[in-house]
Order: structure tokens, then sequence, then C-alpha cells
């Protein structure tokens, strides 16, 4: 079936790994479910962006799903297959809803801070996505100027013009753009040059391999000078030890985003976390 469908969504069937069409078709199932019943089984976890004194600053949004039978599916097997079927267009909204709303939560003791959400192909695809995100920005009262949107380099292949116009769209709205997952697809540099990118996201592999790998190193401290000699800023993702995050510091990395400084937390655990910054 999903090789009759296109080579688009061949590509994105390809991406679930997962060669069971029997538990495939399972999982379409309890995911329309899911969906049609108020996106039960669906919660935003956060994880906690620090700046490089070690403040929380933001939290990147990051999508669960949990089966009726208490599975825990991983976002690289459920994302993948919500985009295929198109369903990542209402989940994705949910997820915008949701973290829009703790934002506009958060910003009262710290008007700061920020959401970042990942945002699908599928939906930059759909034609009225900034009217649509606009109405939940007034639904929920959130401030634009709190809302970062991640895309990734991947998305610019498919259609580099529309993902210029509509991120300044929504920069001129006051939403920021970030580029996800940077260094890992084919046109690194160009893509960066060609979008209104605010906060660039280097790869977590970068940062895994600096103590193995010279080239990975040299890859951090590089595109963090480049980036803010073009005037954004950079976030380094995936620190897990005491020691990446000092090679942050040491490049100057605006944030860093990692298991070394904090998890991704259900939205309880976060609310503890943000209270205890407070004083
Ligand atoms: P991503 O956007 O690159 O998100 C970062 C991923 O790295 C998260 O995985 C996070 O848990 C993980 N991570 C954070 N710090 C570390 C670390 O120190 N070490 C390691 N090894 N991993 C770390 P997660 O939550 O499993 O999400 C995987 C991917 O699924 C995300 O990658 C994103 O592409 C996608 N995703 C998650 N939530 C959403 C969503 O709401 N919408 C869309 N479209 N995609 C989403
Ligand atoms: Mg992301
Ligand atoms: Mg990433
Ligand atoms: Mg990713």
């Amino acid at each position: 079936q999903a090789k009759r469908s296109g080579k688009n969504n061949y590509a994105f069937y390809n991406a679930t790994q997962d060669n069971d069409s029997v538990e495939r078709a399972e999982l379409e199932k309890e995911m329309r479910e899911s969906i049609d019943n108020n996106f039960s089984g669906f919660s935003v976890f956060y994880q906690p962006q620090t700046d490089n004194a070690g403040m929380v600053i933001g939290a990147e949004a990051l999508l669960r799903w949990t089966l009726s039978d208490g599975t825990q599916v991983p976002p690289i097997q459920f994302i993948p297959l919500a985009e295929y079927l198109g369903l990542i267009v209402p989940v994705g909204e949910f997820v915008l809803r949701e973290s829009a709303q703790v934002c506009r939560r958060v910003n009262e003791t710290h008007p700061e801070f920020w959401t970042s959400i990942n945002v699908s192909i599928r939906q930059f695809q759909q034609q009225d996505f900034l009217q649509r995100v606009m109405m939940i920005m007034e639904e929920t009262g959130v401030n634009t100027a709190n809302i970062v949107f991640e895309i990734t380099e991947g998305m610019a292949m498919y259609d580099i013009t529309r993902m210029k116009s509509l991120s300044e769209e929504f920069r001129e709205h006051g939403i920021r753009i970030s580029m996800d997952d940077f260094g890992t697809g084919y046109s690194s540099l160009s893509n960066m040059r060609e979008l209104p990118i605010d906060i660039v996201k280097i790869d977590r592999t970068f940062i895994r391999d600096i103590t193995t790998d010279a080239y990975s190193k040299s890859f951090i401290r590089l595109i963090i000078d480049l980036v803010h000699s073009m005037g954004r800023k950079v976030c380094v993702e995936g620190v897990e030890t005491a020691e990446q995050l000092k090679y942050c510091q040491e490049c100057n990395a605006d944030y860093v985003q990692g298991f070394h400084l904090h998890v991704p937390v259900s939205l309880d655990e976060f609310e503890k976390i943000i209270n205890l910054k407070q004083d």
C-alpha cells in the first residue's frame, strides 16, 4: 500500500523502520482512536534548554504516546507514521495548543521563557497553516515572541521557496525559527543562508563525538563562530557529560540542551523545575 501512494509517502513509510504491516495497521487504528478521543494517550513532555550559565531559558516540547495497553511508542516510530498518514496535522495542532498554553502560564512569572515546538513538513504544506497557528496563538493568549518553531533541513528539500516565505511570515508575526539537527542534511550552509533562521541547533552527533572525532570538535566551534558572525544564536543538543558542557561553554554556545542538564519531563515535573529556578 505504501509503495502505491507515491514517492514522498513511501519515504515516510520507510522511515518508520517498521516492516510488520499488521502492527502498523494496529498502530494506525489506535492513533485514529486516540485522536478522536480528545488525543487521549498523547501528552507533551518538556526538555529545559539552558543558557551558558545553566539558567533555564526555554524548553522543547516533545510529544509522547502511550497505547491503551500502556505501551510507550517512541517518537522515532510514531512520528513518521503520523506524517505518512497525515495525522501529524491534528496531532501537531494538539502539541501547539498544549505547549502554547503552558508557555503563557510560565510567562506570568518568567516573561522571557520560550517554548520550542517541532513542526512537520506536513503542517508547513497546509495552505492555511499560518492562519491556523495564529488562531491558536490568540486562543491561548501566548505572546508569539515566546514561541520558537523547529524546522529541519529535510523540510527545506521539499520546497525551499515555500519554506522561506512561510518562515518569513511567521517571523513577521513574532515567532522565531530554529534549524533543528543542523549539520546532518545535504546543504546545511546554503539552507542557513537562504532561510530566516534565528537559532541553529547543532545535531547531537557532533557533541557526542568530540572526544573521538577531531572533525566533530572543529565543526562545533566553526559553526558557532559562523552563526554568530551572521548575528544568530546557537543551541547545542545532546549534551550528556560535564566535559561536553564545558566544551560548549568554551565555544560560546548560547544555549545547551541535553540529558546532562535535564531530560524531557512531564508537565508536573517541568513546573517544579521552573519554580525552583525562579529565585
Ligand atoms: P528532535 O527534535 O531532534 O528532539 C530531540 C530529541 O533528542 C528528543 O528525542 C530528546 O529526548 C532527545 N535528547 C535530548 N537530549 C538528549 C541527550 O542528551 N542525549 C540523547 N541521546 N538524546 C537526547 P525524542 O523525544 O525521542 O524525539 C525524537 C524526535 O521526534 C524529535 O527529534 C523530533 O524530530 C520528533 N518529535 C518529537 N516530538 C515531536 C512533535 O511534537 N512534532 C513533530 N513533528 N516531531 C516531534
Ligand atoms: Mg527538535
Ligand atoms: Mg534535534
Ligand atoms: Mg531530530
